[in-house]
């Protein structure tokens, strides 16, 4: 098998910006009224994001970052920014708020870095079918609260839902709270619409259906500057967080495989290994984890409390906490979950970083294979999650970092026991995702960044095509 970590940053890439280019692009943004952001001061804030967590980036991505800000306030902003990037030829990367795992929105070749801050608006919920457009940057926990004020949630939330914007999420994110219900992102049917700007001399304000939009959804921002999105939500759930807690591992596995396939409503369910419990915060009034149960995290709907209950004496397992989300103190549930995971290990051990991977099914042979071989060298936190049009088990595990050999070799063997890679150690949409071109993601480009400039180095199909980047 190849090595799924890069040495190199990838492609050809294009040299950084010229000092009288940028000069010449900063005089004429600034001409048209928009402001420019200059000082490494003020371009620090526009450089990394979550990469820090994999050690094979980190050397390959730190200290790499944007030679010019703009935080566009409206759409006509955003339209001149992209006409004075393509005019002068410098490249552009988009922006939301910085907390993608895989340095997406970090430029590889200097240029322009884009954040939409006055694009935060919920432009239209329509009450009959729920379905909403919203701005780029709207942040996603104003988007839940204004939805939910009107009786609906988004299907799917990362639990960076303090911080994250909409765009950034469709545009560098892929699942969450809510995909054991409403599976991933790219799947048909969450992405309705989008309004996008094209990078060109003279750029277009496009609106995509949602046949259309699907090659800008989880692209990077590397083929349209997306402006506004259309997309489908949820009724509103007043969901209950649950924190269950298991003596055996086996038992608990067996629950996480079998609740989702009961008639329950249930947006979330997490599973950590006694170890991983151990070194997460909990919510007040939770007992704290003392590295000897299992914890199953639920978020449920109200009427199926009773019957989870009923069910847990022959599940093997007991309700340790529990309180409807946002009226607990302290950490919520879902800030547990997912990455959070992952941050809250590193807080306590440094080493920590981790993988990605879709369990095959049946999920024991497999996961007992892994934990037999690299014990408490791989801890485990695996989520539930609709995939393929079934119910699945993906997995997050905690990896205490052994060099690169040794993380190689993990993945070897999760691919040799049938697990889908997800590889959180990747720049490229491709190697991030099933490791394959999308054409439709490349013919995107083609037409909405013909001459390249957004985000170089992130779409691999692109230069693969024979194209300058
Ligand atoms: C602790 C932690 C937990 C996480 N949990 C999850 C999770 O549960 N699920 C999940 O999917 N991800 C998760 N992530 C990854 C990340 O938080 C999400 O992908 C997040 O939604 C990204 O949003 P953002 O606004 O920070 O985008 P950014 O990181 O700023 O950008 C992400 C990508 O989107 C592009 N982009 C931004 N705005 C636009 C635009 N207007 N047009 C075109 N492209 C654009 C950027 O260029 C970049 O490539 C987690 C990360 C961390 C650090």
């Amino acid at each position: 098998m190849g090595s799924h970590l890069p040495e190199a940053l990838p492609g050809p890439l294009p040299a950084p910006a010229d000092p009288q280019r940028l000069e010449a692009l900063a005089n004429d943004l600034r001409a048209q009224g928009v402001a420019v952001l200059r000082s490494p001061g003020e371009l620090a804030g526009l450089a990394a994001d979550g990469f820090i967590y994999s050690p094979v980036l980190q050397p390959l991505l730190r200290g790499l970052g944007a030679q010019l800000g703009v935080r566009a306030q409206d759409p006509d902003q955003v339209l001149r920014v992209a006409a004075g990037c393509a005019r002068h030829g410098v490249s552009l990367t988009l922006r939301g708020a910085g907390t993608g795992n895989y340095g997406q929105a970090v430029p590889l070749a200097g240029g322009l870095v884009l954040e939409l801050s006055g694009l935060t608006r919920l432009r239209h919920l329509d009450p009959s079918t729920g379905v909403f457009t919203a701005e780029a940057a709207m942040p996603l926990l104003e988007l839940e609260q204004q939805l939910q004020a009107q009786g609906r949630e988004p299907r799917l939330l990362p639990s960076t839902v303090r911080s994250a914007t909409l765009a950034g999420y469709v545009a560098g994110g892929s699942s969450g709270i809510g995909s054991l219900r409403w599976g991933f992102l790219r799947d048909p049917g969450h992405l309705l619409g989008l309004e996008l700007v094209t990078l060109e001399p003279q750029p277009r304000l496009l609106q995509l259906d949602s046949a259309a939009a699907n090659a800008i959804n989880h692209a990077y921002g590397c083929n349209g500057i997306i402006t506004a999105l259309t997309m489908a939500s949820a009724a509103a759930v007043p969901w209950i967080q649950l924190v269950l807690e298991f003596a055996s591992w086996e038992q608990a596995l067996a629950a996480a495989q079998r609740l989702p396939a009961l008639a329950l409503l249930l947006q979330s369910l997490c599973l950590l290994e006694a170890p991983v419990a151990a070194l997460l915060p909990w919510p007040q009034g939770c007992p704290a984890a003392t590295g000897q149960g299992h914890r199953l995290l639920l978020l449920a709907a109200p009427d199926a409390l009773p019957v989870l209950e009923s069910l847990l004496p022959e599940l093997g397992g007991v309700v340790l906490w529990q309180a409807p989300q946002g009226q607990s103190r302290g950490i919520p549930l879902r800030e547990l979950t997912w990455n959070h995971t992952t941050l809250h290990a590193r807080a306590q051990e440094h080493q920590f970083t981790y993988l990605q991977l879709l369990l095959p099914q049946p999920e024991g042979p497999a996961l007992t294979a892994l934990r037999q071989r690299w014990g408490d060298a791989v801890l485990w936190h695996l989520e539930g999650v609709r995939g393929f049009g079934q119910q699945r088990l993906a997995c997050l595990p905690l990896v205490r970092w052994r060099g690169r050999e040794a993380l190689q070799q993990l993945i070897d063997q999760a691919l040799e026991l049938g697990c889908v890679l997800f590889n959180p150690h990747a720049i490229t949409v491709e190697e991030g995702g099933l490791g394959t071109v999308d054409a439709d993601q490349v013919a995107a480009k083609a037409a909405y960044d013909p001459a390249g400039l957004l985000n170089p180095g992130k779409l691999r199909g692109w230069w693969e095509r024979g194209s300058h980047p």
